[in-house]
């Protein structure tokens, strides 16, 4: 059984879907783009 810090580790980075950047874990989990995409959408 793999331990709760191997499974993370193996988590994919996560990834804005509409830019590609890569975004911080700490990042508010929920939101899936990059602060700049939802910084654009609030416009
Ligand atoms: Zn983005």
């Amino acid at each position: 059984m793999m331990s709760p810090v191997e499974f993370f580790r193996t988590l994919p980075k996560k990834e804005c879907p509409e830019c590609g950047q890569h975004m911080d874990e700490q990042a508010e989990s929920y939101l899936m783009e990059c602060d700049r995409c939802l910084a654009k959408r609030d416009e």
